[in-house]
This record gives C-alpha cells, structure tokens and sequence, in this order.
C-alpha cells in the first residue's frame, strides 16, 4: 500500500505570532517494502510529516494518497487507512493504559471487532514479533522496564496487522543494548514483509538499516536517496546540523592521512574490512 505525498505544506498556527511552517511543499512516496529512513535536526518537520502519514493530521495544502485513496477528501472513511498504515509515537509508552500488558495489545484488534479466539492470537503474535514472553501479559504494563513498555506500545500497533510501520524516534531515551535489541526487532519486522518507516536522529542507526534516506531540513526534503548518496554531502549535512555516520566520519579522517580506502563506506563492518584491506596492502609495500 504505497504512501504518496504531493507538494504537502503544513502551517501551525496560521496568522498568529506562533505562525511555524513546519512542511514546505514536500513530495515523496513511500513504495512497498521499503526501509525508510527519516532525518533531520530538530524542528525539521518529521513528526508533522510522519503524522500525515497515517491521516492523524489531514492535509490542508497538498495531497497525501495511501494505497491511492486521498486521506483529505472529505467524507472519506480514514479506519481503514489507520490500520493499513501503523504509527508508533515517539515515548509510546507513556499512552500505555490498561490494566494488563495482554488488554493493551488487544485494545485495537478489539475495536476491529474480532472475535476473542482471534484477538487472543493477534496478541500473540504481536507479542511474539516484539520479543515480550508470555508471562508478562499478565503483568501491569507499569510494572515493566522502559525498553518492555515500549515494546508493549509497539506490538499493540502491530497487532492491527498493519502493511506498514511507521516509528517516530523509536528508540530514544534507551540505553546502548536497548537500542541495539530494539533496532534488532525493527529490522526483522521489516524482513517479515512490513514497510517500515523509521524517524532517528543517528546517523549511524539510518546508515546501517535503512535503504533509502529522506533528510529533512526547514520542513523541506533536502535529499531523498540511497545512503550511500546521501553522505556524498557531508558538508551540507553538517551545515543542517546533522553529520555522516562515524565510520563514514573515519574513513574520510584515514583518507586524509594518506590511507587508500575506497569512497561510500559507512557501516562498521564494511569500514573494518577495508582498513584491514588497506592495512594489509599497506605491509606488502
Ligand atoms: P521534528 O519532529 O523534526 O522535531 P516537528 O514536526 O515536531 O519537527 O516540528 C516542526 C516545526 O513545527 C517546529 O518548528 C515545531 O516547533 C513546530 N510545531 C510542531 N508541532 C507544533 C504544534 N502542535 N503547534 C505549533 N507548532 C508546532
Ligand atoms: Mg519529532
């Protein structure tokens, strides 16, 4: 169910001294399958871009069509669509709600109106994809570690069974491992089939997961391209306050000292092999 946005500008606050654009004629599309990743500084318009994605806000200027169906038009039945297209909020957690983690997954099946048998199996699963074991159905959802909760928060929108993910800054606030399992999990709901559309700050996590990167800036897209193109401009990055990834970061330091290493390296381990490589080439000399 592709996601496509045509020249979308949002304005908050309209004709008040608050008056922010937030989106500035932004178009992209969002095709099956894909591994999206969404960048930029703060205040860029991720949230407000990503919030249309799902209908949760309906364009006023523009058009947003998931799965060809235009979300503005009026009278246009948007349940559909909110289940198709699955949004994580940034610190979910904290809409967590309900006395058991097992009746918060199944707040939303239970609105689709299924029957309990198959409630109960969507719980499951949910739970199953997000790595929550069993015996904490039972459990208070307050009773959880942060990364748990989060997880409860996220198997709740999988539960609907959406074609795509949409997670806005899904692992901030997480300590190193909680981020690392997390961004784990993400990337194997992605390979069971789910478009995902990921909203980060790091450089480094977008770099190593993603296929293809949108970088916002001033509520504008100022690149929407593979990663490997995308830190071909590290200067413009830095200039919106954003950077390569580390590796990236690393390589270009080795370059400068003389060190043959090829361009458009960016994850850990392509960076370990090629200065393995080149200091190996290096010795034969
Ligand atoms: P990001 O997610 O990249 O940080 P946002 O989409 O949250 O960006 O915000 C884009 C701009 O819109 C910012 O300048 C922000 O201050 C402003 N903004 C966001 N939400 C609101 C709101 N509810 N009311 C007024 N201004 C807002
Ligand atoms: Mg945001």
């Amino acid at each position: 169910m592709p996601i496509e946005i045509k020249h979308l500008t949002h304005v908050y606050m309209p004709g008040t001294p608050f008056e922010t654009r937030a989106l500035d004629d932004v178009s992209l599309t969002i095709h099956d399958g894909e591994f999206v990743g969404v960048i930029g500084h703060t205040g860029s318009g991720k949230s407000t871009l990503i919030a249309h994605m799902n209908a949760l806000m309906r364009p006023e200027v523009g058009h947003v069509l998931v799965g060809g169906v235009d979300v503005g038009e009026k009278n246009q039945s948007l349940i559909e669509i909110r289940r198709e297209v699955g949004l994580v909020f940034q610190y979910p957690e904290y809409q967590l709600f309900e006395e058991t983690v097992e009746k918060d997954v199944a707040f939303g099946p239970q609105n689709l109106g299924l029957p309990e048998e198959k409630i109960a199996e969507r719980v499951r699963d949910a739970c199953a994809q997000v790595g929550l074991s069993e015996d904490l159905l039972g459990k208070s959802p307050f009773e959880l570690s942060g990364g748990q909760k989060r997880r409860v928060a996220i198997a709740g929108v999988l539960a609907m069974k959406p074609s795509t993910l949409v997670l806005d800054e899904p692992v901030a606030g997480l300590d190193p491992a909680g981020r690392e399992e997390l961004l784990q999990l993400i990337q194997g709901i992605h390979q069971s089939g789910t478009t995902v559309v990921l909203v980060s700050h790091s450089m480094d996590d977008v770099a190593r997961f993603c296929t293809r990167l949108i970088v916002m800036n001033k509520g504008r897209v100022a690149f929407d391209a593979p990663p490997r193109e995308v830190f071909r401009h590290g200067s413009e990055l830095r200039e919106m306050g954003l950077d390569v990834p580390e590796c990236a970061r690393l390589c270009e330091l080795l370059r400068e000292k003389g060190m043959d290493l090829p361009e458009g390296i960016f994850r850990v381990q392509d960076c370990k092999r090629a200065i393995l490589s080149a200091l190996g080439e290096g010795s034969k000399c």
